[in-house]
């Protein structure tokens, strides 16, 4: 046997990730997941009041976390945000979802999911990548994107549109950044339940959208974790420009 420790390219000891939209569902499990993976965890979110159980709970288990300001939408609250940070790893998971039907949305529905989901990552992701360039070392951005990115659902049009945006710029950052040493992909989560959508998938309509998964179950946070850590860590140090989906061969359900 020679080469690498394979299993050791998957730990982030020594390296600083940024969470955004961390302060509950798959931004709160993300953080968590990555502490454990040996990573000092900037926590940021628009209430760094919201963020304080999750550093506690982090710090207790004997992880490295702390909290800032945060609100994507904000171009300057981005520029104070990165004044004291230079992350090795951004997870851009921020996002807000306006479903409704498309010739009733209200002009400032789209805008919002555009400035929050599309807006909002590429200028995070650009105030990240100018701190990585600067230090020197490169790093890992991991846009939190959608299947809703390649494929489409009713009275999603804002979001869908978002997200597939979201996956073209990825690789376009992918490619320009690739020189700095810095890998920009996306993970991109089927239908995974969190405290907010859990009572839907026990409804009719919820039941039903579960049968059109080939694997026939909603996804959990943890199905994201191997996805996350590779895309995010040294064992996925060739990998840039990709959008993975996880999301129990939900794209590939029959048409
Ligand atoms: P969530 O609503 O629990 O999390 C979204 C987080 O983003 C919240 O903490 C919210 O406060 C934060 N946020 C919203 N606007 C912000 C802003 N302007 N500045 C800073 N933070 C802001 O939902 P979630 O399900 O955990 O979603 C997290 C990400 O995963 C989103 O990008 C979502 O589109 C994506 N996603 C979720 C699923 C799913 O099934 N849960 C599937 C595919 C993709």
């Amino acid at each position: 046997m020679s080469g690498q420790d394979v299993f050791a390219t998957w730990r982030l000891d020594g390296r600083t990730a940024l969470v955004t939209g961390a302060s509950s569902g798959l931004g709160r499990h993300f953080a968590g997941l990555l502490a454990r993976a040996g990573a000092s965890v900037v926590l940021a979110a628009r209430r760094t009041d919201r963020l304080e159980a999750l550093r506690a709970e982090i710090t207790a288990a004997g992880g490295q976390a702390s909290a800032i300001a945060l609100d994507v939408t904000d171009a300057g609250s981005i520029a104070s945000a990165f004044d004291d940070v230079v992350p090795d790893i951004l997870v851009n998971n921020a996002g807000i979802a306006h479903a409704g039907k498309a010739m009733d949305m209200a002009a400032e529905d789209w805008e919002a999911v555009i400035d929050t989901n599309l807006t909002g990552a590429f200028l995070v992701a650009q105030a990240a990548a100018r701190k990585m360039a600067g230090r020197g070392r490169g790093g890992s951005i991991v846009n939190i994107a959608s299947i809703t990115g390649f494929r489409v659902a009713n009275q999603l049009a804002a979001y869908a549109a978002s997200k597939a945006g979201l996956v073209h710029l990825t690789k376009a950052l992918a490619l320009e950044w690739a020189r700095h040493g810095i890998r920009v992909n996306a993970l991109c989560p089927g239908y995974i339940v969190t405290e907010i959508n859990r009572d839907f998938f026990t409804t009719e309509v919820g039941e039903a959208l579960v049968r059109r998964i080939p694997q026939r179950r909603i996804g959990l946070e943890q199905d994201l974790d191997g996805a996350l850590l590779l895309l995010a860590s040294d064992a996925g140090a060739y990998i840039t420009g990709a959008a993975l989906a996880v999301d129990g061969g939900h794209l590939v359900s029959s048409l």
